[in-house]
């Protein structure tokens, strides 16, 4: 979380503006604007050094009308209850909007995971299982990576359920390793769905990706499929991309004149996304303070890193050159700077649909599990695609029909279903 911003506080705001422009009935409205179902639990796990250490563990389930509950898992050390609430509410509205049969949920461990060993990991990871398994599972709420957890952790936690109930279960976790159930092109399908939908953004404003550049906060998963997306598909450049160092405990930006080269940067970045600073320095990157990404003469600004980093406060930084702010991260921008987009006539891509590739594709790895076929990359890339890219549409034109800004488009489609579904299951008549 960055400063005193509350996730939960933002999410709910922002689904409050939209239900009252919906006119949707305030009894519906008090089921969506909080979680169904959350969970909070203590995981004990032996350290290598022969104590005993306790972490705090989250689940919270918001919504599941239009199917199981589907979300990450977050280790960071400064999670919280709202993030995780925040995060699982808005899985919900990504779900609806890519239109994939899941509903939302979200979950998490207090941890700096560089804190830890390899075999503390694991310990972790199988740990948070015992405490959920019987609240999970491939019909009712199916986990999977987000910050600091990884492919590897995701394949060691199926392991631990699989074990529990006794039968191989991969579909009880998406973004397993390749060989280990997992789908190919998950890696990828985040960061290039996100460059799916500034794709077509750009199309629809009549811009040429080839003329443009973007400026990047983040280089981790997200950050460094949009970044070679952006470059080696559309043809355009990327003038820098920051990161967290934690060696420092500080962020950077790093930028080349004439963009940076992403397949670079891959070779000298950790599995946390910290970028070798040494290395990027002997290459001729500049390497320039955390918020310098912001204020770059850019087209396109890609916040993909975590919530709240642009601000009433931040937003004062941007070129008048931006056109477009698409969302990799969750929640990046707080409302107070969203009244500014709107002001500036900046076009959104809000998060829940721009980053909605990484939770296809993970729908794609369940149904791959279910049927026990898999797909060929160039498959699976084909589909997330076509799903994006109908997403992006069914937004633009509910923003264009109601003439409202592309976050409430957003969530006006995907509240629109999920009533739609509650509806049909008989939720809200009778014994509701
Ligand atoms: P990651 O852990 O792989 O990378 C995070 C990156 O952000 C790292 O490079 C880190 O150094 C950087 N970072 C952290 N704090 C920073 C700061 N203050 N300034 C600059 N950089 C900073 O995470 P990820 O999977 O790429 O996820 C990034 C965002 O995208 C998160 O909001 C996540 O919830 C969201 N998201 C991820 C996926 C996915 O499939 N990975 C899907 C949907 C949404």
């Amino acid at each position: 979380m960055a400063g005193q911003i509350n996730a939960f506080e933002m999410a709910q705001k922002q689904f409050d503006g939209v239900a009252k422009q919906l006119k949707l009935d305030p009894g519906v409205a008090e089921i969506l604007r909080w979680p169904v179902r959350e969970f909070s639990f203590r995981i004990p796990v032996r350290m290598e050094d022969g104590s005993l250490k306790v972490f705090q563990g989250f689940r919270v389930q918001h919504n599941d009308a239009r199917g199981p509950n589907k979300g990450g898992i977050r280790f960071h050390a400064a999670e919280t209850m709202d993030t995780v609430r925040a995060l699982a509410t808005w899985m919900t509205w990504k779900c609806a909007v890519a239109d994939i049969p899941l509903g939302g949920g979200k979950g998490g461990i207090i941890v700096d995971p560089s804190t830890l060993t390899l075999n503390e990991k694991e310990s972790l990871c199988r740990g948070w299982v015992r405490a959920m398994w019987k609240n999970i599972g491939p019909r009712n709420d199916v986990p999977a990576p987000d910050v600091g957890t990884t492919p590897q952790m995701m394949g060691w936690m199926m392991d631990e359920y699989s074990r529990l109930v006794g039968q191989y279960t991969p579909g009880v976790f998406t973004g397993k390793p390749i060989g280990g159930g997992g789908s190919l092109g998950r890696t990828e399908a985040t960061g290039f769905g996100v460059m799916y939908t500034v794709r077509e953004a750009m199309n629809h404003l009549k811009m040429n990706p080839t003329d443009c550049s973007v400026s990047i906060q983040g280089f981790g998963n997200v950050a460094q499929y949009a970044a070679i997306a952006f470059v080696e598909q559309l043809g355009g450049s990327v003038a820098c991309v920051s990161c967290y160092d934690r060696h420092s405990k500080k962020a950077y930006t790093y930028g080349k004149k004439g963009g940076i080269d992403p397949r670079f940067l891959l070779s000298i970045v950790d599995q946390y996304g910290t970028i070798d600073k040494q290395k990027a320095q002997d290459s001729g990157y500049d390497v320039e303070d955390a918020d310098a990404w912001l204020a770059k003469d850019v087209d396109v600004l890609l916040p993909a890193a975590l919530e709240g980093q642009i601000t009433a406060d931040t937003v004062k930084q941007l070129s008048n050159r931006v056109k477009i702010v698409s969302e990799g991260a969750n929640g990046p921008t707080t409302p107070e700077a969203d009244e500014v987009f709107k002001k500036n006539n900046i076009f959104v891509i809000p998060d829940f649909l721009c980053n909605a590739g990484g939770v296809t594709t993970s729908y794609f790895e369940q149904v791959q599990n279910d049927m026990n076929f898999y797909w060929s990359k160039e498959e699976v890339l084909e589909r997330l695609d076509q799903k994006m890219t109908s997403a992006f549409n069914a937004v633009v034109d509910r923003s264009e029909k109601e003439k409202v800004y592309m976050r409430d488009a957003a969530y006006m489609v995907a509240i629109d279903r999920v009533v739609t579904a509650m509806e049909l299951r008989g939720w809200l008549t009778g014994d509701a």
